[in-house]
């Protein structure tokens, strides 16, 4: 038996732990072994890596990366999927065993003491539904980590990728620039996967420089703010943070204080004006107390 696990691998595995996947835990497997080995190419990963796998399923690509990386932390939320993964390995590569570490855990609630050792590269073809917020989650939870490379929706890859004023920045587009800065590396089809997905996948590479560690605003704040600018996209500034600021006249003032254009919206804006404008509501708050 190899590394790699195939079509008729992944099903028969499937069956052997009795996974009929679900779409509520974003269960596509990966059955194509090329498809795998572009996925760690492009991570470049080396045998001083020790990576993070978010969701490792069946162990397609787990396998992969427990050949190349030192070491490999897999955190997968079906209790069947995370019994059998070591079983797997143990088959079909006995020798990469004490390489594995798994946790059956929901991802969302992993904490940094968690994972030893600390992890240094997040891999994973992450379940759709909780991309973001676990992308996120990790980037926030371990600054140990230097690189990522994810798999994700097309849709969402190109969110996390895009620049202020296009159509597609976002939410996501402006929360990742607090970590560092997010490129395309590749389209990948449904074909690729079993059960096929009804939408095209992206991966995107992070490369996480964490350029805002000198400023003091704190992280937390400054997404509120970001949520609450995105909450009405449609709207001018002035108008979309009256609420979150208490007026419109004192969002406009915060905003010009923060040197934004009130009549400006919020997906023109960089982190960094989201930064200003965080520092500016906390001082105006501080300053009406
Ligand atoms: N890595 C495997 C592959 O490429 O074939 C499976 C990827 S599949 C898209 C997503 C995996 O994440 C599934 O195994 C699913 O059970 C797991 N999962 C879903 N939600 C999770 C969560 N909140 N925490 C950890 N794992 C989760």
């Amino acid at each position: 038996m190899g590394a790699s696990l195939g079509a008729g691998a992944i099903r028969e595995l499937a069956a052997r732990v009795g996974i009929i996947p679900t779409k509520k835990l974003g269960q596509n497997f990966v059955i194509d072994p090329n498809t795998v080995r572009y996925i760690v190419e492009q991570s470049k990963i080396d045998s001083h890596s020790a990576v993070v796998e978010v969701g490792p399923g069946l162990g397609s690509l787990t396998l992969r990366l427990l050949e190349v990386a030192e070491h490999v932390s897999a955190i997968e939320i079906d209790p069947r999927l995370a019994d059998q993964l070591p079983i797997t390995v143990k088959e079909r590569c006995p020798e990469l065993l004490g390489k594995l570490s798994v946790l059956n855990q929901d991802a969302m609630q992993v904490e940094s003491g968690e994972l030893i050792p600390a992890p240094t590269a997040l891999i994973a073809n992450l379940p759709y539904n909780v991309a973001v917020p676990v992308l996120l989650h990790f980037l926030a939870e371990f600054p140990t980590l230097t690189s990522v490379l994810v798999m994700v929706q097309k849709e969402v890859a190109d969110r996390l990728c895009a620049g202020p004023g296009s159509r597609t920045y976002g939410i996501p587009s402006v929360k990742i620039q607090w970590f560092g800065k997010a490129e395309a590396a590749g389209n990948i089809g449904k074909n690729v996967f079993w059960p096929a997905p009804n939408v095209d996948s992206g991966l995107v590479r992070i490369h996480v420089t964490h350029p805002h560690s000198h400023i003091e605003e704190d992280r937390r704040e400054v997404f509120q703010v970001i949520d609450a600018a995105f909450a009405h996209r449609r709207k001018t500034l002035r108008a979309g943070l009256a609420d979150f600021i208490g007026s419109a006249p004192l969002a406009e003032q915060v905003l010009i204080q923060a040197d934004i254009d009130p009549g400006t919206r919020a997906e023109t804006l960089e982190l960094e004006s989201f930064i200003l404008l965080s520092g500016a509501i906390k001082a105006q708050r501080l300053s009406s107390q």
